[in-house]
């Protein structure tokens, strides 16, 4: 696929390239839609096997990053960033140097798009890059920071869950609905805890078994192995740990009756969301139910305020319930209706 063929498959028009050899960096932003306001996204930092790779990568990412936004009603565009790692060890280059000059070139972006942590960065390259910029948010608290996105995540996760019971089950309340969490790293350990306190009964996995056993200890929960998460006969199926958890192989054999968790790309395919639907299974968009932490994030680019990221968090039940029962009234896949409901929010914007 060339350049322009994969700009126009995701359906955007504003990819920048950065090279520079003093300090290897090789970069590429995407900025996928501006109309609701500046691009915000994270930058990853990977070795990447191939230049294609990281190319469609970004503009995958970048491309869900203004579902996203739009969805969770956020000031926002979407964007993303990715920076090939340089393939040695990493005392062969100088990692500061690195994120300060990709610093400078989001600076030379104007502001267009904004950075933030992502897989491969966390605090401290955010913080080198606001040594050239402002348009970076995921800082350190005592420079206007947000800290740790994941239990606003799982609060989000939370609210979307408890939408779901009450479309699909006609429930109020989530006292002694029974919820299996695929992965209790740290989403799934915020939401393991928000579930405990509303009375929920939980079954949980983790590839790390530590992990896996200070959910149980503390929240009462059962084990079971990673791998049979999905199979378990429950009412809420949550995946938080890796994307594709829904795919040809798990629809057949899930005995829930809603899958919703904080993981990204929890479809393997748009099929498998249909299938999903055609089975009676109530399925939570990811990036609707999981933009907590991008909400709380985005709240630093007008000032952080904790109690606001909150607020509007708790606002992802009216936009799960919407969904849901708009998915219902209409009997079109969850995942379909959340793209169309972007496409109208987009299309009205400036
Ligand atoms: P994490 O790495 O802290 O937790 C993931 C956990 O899943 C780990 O403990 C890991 O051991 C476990 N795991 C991996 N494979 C597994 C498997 N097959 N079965 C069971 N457990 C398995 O990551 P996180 O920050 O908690 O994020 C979890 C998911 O949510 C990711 O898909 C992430 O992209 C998504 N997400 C996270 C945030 C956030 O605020 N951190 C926001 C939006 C989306």
């Amino acid at each position: 696929m060339t350049v322009f063929d994969g700009m126009a498959q995701y359906g955007y028009g504003d990819l920048h390239f950065v090279r520079d050899e003093r300090t290897k960096l090789r970069a590429i932003v995407a900025i996928h839609d501006t109309r609701r306001g500046p691009a915000l996204g994270g930058c990853r930092c990977l070795v990447y096997a191939t230049e294609e790779a990281a190319l469609a990568d970004v503009s995958r990412l970048a491309r869900a990053m203004t579902f996203k936004a739009a969805l969770a009603g956020l000031p926002h565009g979407g964007g993303k960033s990715v920076i090939l790692a340089p393939d040695v060890e990493p005392d062969h280059y100088d990692r500061e140097a690195l994120f300060m000059r990709f610093g400078e070139f989001v600076e030379a972006l104007g502001g267009r798009y904004i950075s933030a942590e992502d897989s491969g960065t966390g605090l401290t390259e955010m913080e080198l890059i606001r040594t050239k910029t402002k348009h970076v948010v995921g800082l350190r608290a005592e420079n206007g920071g947000s800290g740790d996105p994941s239990p606003f995540t799982a609060l989000g996760v939370r609210r979307g869950i408890e939408a779901c019971v009450e479309v699909a089950l006609g429930k109020k309340s989530l006292a002694g609905i029974h919820v299996a969490v695929q992965g209790v790293g740290n989403v799934g350990y915020n939401l393991c805890k928000e579930l405990h306190r509303a009375g929920a009964k939980l079954t949980v996995s983790d590839v790390r078994d530590a992990l896996a056993e200070r959910a149980a200890r503390e929240f009462n929960a059962e084990i079971v192995p990673a791998s049979e998460t999905h199979r378990i006969t429950c009412d809420v199926y949550a995946p938080c740990a890796l994307g594709g958890a829904i795919n040809d192989r798990t629809v057949p054999q899930l005995r829930c009756t809603i899958v919703a968790g904080a993981a990204n790309n929890q479809l393997a395919s748009d099929e498998n969301g249909v299938a999903l639907h055609a089975r009676g299974i109530l399925y939570a968009p990811d990036y609707a139910i999981n933009a907590g932490g991008l909400i709380n994030v985005a709240q630093e680019v007008a000032g952080y305020d904790a109690e606001k990221s909150k607020l509007r968090t708790l606002k992802i039940y009216d936009t799960i319930h919407g969904i849901a029962e708009r998915s219902k009234h209409q009997n079109t896949p969850p995942h379909r209706v959340a793209d169309a409901m972007v496409a109208e929010i987009l299309a009205s914007s400036p």
